[in-house]
């Protein structure tokens, strides 16, 4: 019998990383990015599969296989080209999709723990690449359409559904405004994702290039109050593209959740990051102080609220959820960054009530011990309360990041728009039109808080139903 020779396994190519001791305190980008030895050794890993399983892993369908290559050939303008053809935003996904469960998550790799670093890889390709223009920025290639001013299509919401859909059809000769309602472009991209994980150079630089290629942006604008739908086709907008995403907080309507020093994580992270609450007193936004601060929940949200916390000053910083660590749909690189930076982690574990001094000031919350039960409708164990079992934690500061919903502003102002019973907007899944005829939809306001990724697929699904509606002669593929 001859015995089955095992394949040497090389590990992944390492990403250079900021000291967990040093990053705790700042606010610098703590993943470093590969150099491009790193990022050659890393693509000469691929085996360059014949069935390429981690391009179905990827939800726009990056060629992986083909862009991996070009870097293993050092060839990286043509691996950009290969990854802008469906991912518009690389330096942001490379960044913050969580590719343990997309392109890498599907490597024939992954059973050896090893799979190919594609988002690092993407990362570096982009990261390095210096476009000659904003087209080429956008597109890979050189030359774009000029807008056609007669050709007007309106987004509402900055985030990375409308900047997909902008830059897509931009690049094709329409004339795209975004409204949005806060003072900056970007959506979670600049209010959310803190800048250690995500620079603000990085979306300024998209958005930037945007405006180049003619697109217009017009900030506090607050479609449903500034301007209605109707007003724009009435414009002369031919089409609107609605993705204002999911930024309503959720409480959890527990006694003492009005106390001073309890906040969402939306507000806190909008505070810090959008109104550069981390340079105060440089910028005037004060941040709510705490120096024994509780996080609730098990995603990104309270994973980067947990971090900012820790390097505003907070001595005690402890994340409680109610499930197991297994369970935490937070990016598993961003849990373990959190864990070396010394968050601590509090699980099966969950808020029965905040109480205050006289002041009404937070001081301590009550929690409510838990175990697994059966698995609910996600596939994932319920987490039941075990009664009697409760236990106490001094906290000054607690943040409540347990999920967002659909904002009503827009929506309620537009009662021809057919919502879902969470109050997501139903669009079509292979055009992205809502109920209404050339108003589309997508992003996290479709889909509920979801990924960047997938609300760029959206606005890209979206910005081809649109290009092939108002002009058939540009649409190539
Ligand atoms: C803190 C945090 C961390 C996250 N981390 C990750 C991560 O690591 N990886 C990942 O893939 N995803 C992450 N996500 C999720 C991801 O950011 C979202 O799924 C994605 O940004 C949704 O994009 P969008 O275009 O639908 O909307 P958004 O990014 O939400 O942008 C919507 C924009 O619309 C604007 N708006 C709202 N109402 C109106 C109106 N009426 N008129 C005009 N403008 C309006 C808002 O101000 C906002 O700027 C995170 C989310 C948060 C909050
Ligand atoms: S599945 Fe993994 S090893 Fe195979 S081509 Fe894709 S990245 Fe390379």
């Amino acid at each position: 019998m001859t015995k089955k020779r095992k394949r040497k396994i090389v590990p992944r190519v390492g990403m250079p990383m900021r000291d967990a001791v040093e990053r705790g305190k700042i606010f610098s980008e703590v993943a470093l990015g590969y150099e491009r030895e790193h990022a050659v050794k890393e693509a000469k890993r691929c085996l360059q599969c014949k069935k390429d399983t981690c391009r179905k892993g990827c939800p726009v369908e990056v060629d992986c296989k083909k862009f991996i290559n070009l870097v293993a050939q050092e060839q990286f303008e043509e691996a950009f080209r290969i990854i802008k053809d469906t991912n518009s935003l690389p330096a942001i996904c490379g960044r913050v999709c969580p590719q343990e469960n997309q392109c890498e998550g599907s490597c024939k790799l992954r059973p050896t723990g090893q799979p190919i670093a594609i988002g690092r890889l993407e990362r570096y390709v982009a990261d390095n690449f210096y476009a000659r223009n904003s087209c080429e920025e956008e597109t890979g290639f050189m030359e774009c359409m000029l807008p056609d001013e007669s050709l007007k299509v309106a987004a509402f919401g900055a985030g990375p559904s409308s900047l997909t859909l902008a830059g897509y059809l931009a690049a094709r000769g329409i004339k795209v405004t975004v409204f949005e309602a806060l003072h900056e472009p970007g959506g979670v991209l600049v209010y959310g994702i803190p800048e250690f994980r995500l620079p603000k150079s990085v979306v300024k630089r998209e958005v930037e290039s945007l405006k180049h290629l003619g697109v217009d942006f017009r900030c506090n604008f607050v479609g449903g109050m500034s301007v209605t739908i109707d007003e724009l086709f009435s414009e002369g907008y031919k089409a609107v593209f609605i993705g204002v995403g999911a930024g309503l907080p959720r409480f959890m309507k527990l006694p003492g959740e009005n106390l001073v020093g309890v906040y969402s994580a939306n507000e806190y992270l909008t505070r810090v990051n959008l109104m550069h609450g981390y340079k105060f007193p440089e910028y005037d936004t004060p941040v709510p102080e705490g120096k024994r601060v509780i996080v609730v929940g098990g995603g990104n949200v309270a994973m980067d609220a947990a971090r900012t916390a820790y390097r505003l000053g907070a001595s005690k910083v402890t994340v409680v959820y109610r499930r197991t660590k297994g369970e935490m749909p937070v990016r598993r690189e961003e849990l373990e960054h959190a864990l070396e930076e010394g968050i601590d982690l509090e699980i099966l574990a969950s808020p029965l009530s905040f109480s205050g001094d006289e002041h009404k000031n937070l001081n301590k919350v009550v929690l409510q011990r838990m175990e697994l039960g059966e698995p609910d409708a996600s596939g994932r164990r319920r987490p039941v309360p075990i009664e009697g079992d409760t236990f106490e934690m001094e906290t000054d500061l607690a943040i409540i990041a347990v999920g967002t919903g659909a904002n009503k502003v827009l929506t309620q102002t537009t009662p021809d728009l057919k919502l879902n019973k969470w109050g997501n907007i139903e669009a079509d899944s292979l055009t992205g039109e809502t109920s209404i005829a050339n108003v589309f939809a997508g992003g996290d306001i479709v889909t509920g808080a979801a990924t960047v990724v997938e609300a760029m697929g959206a606005g890209r699904i979206a910005a081809k139903e649109i290009l092939r509606r108002l002009k058939p002669e540009a649409v190539q593929e």
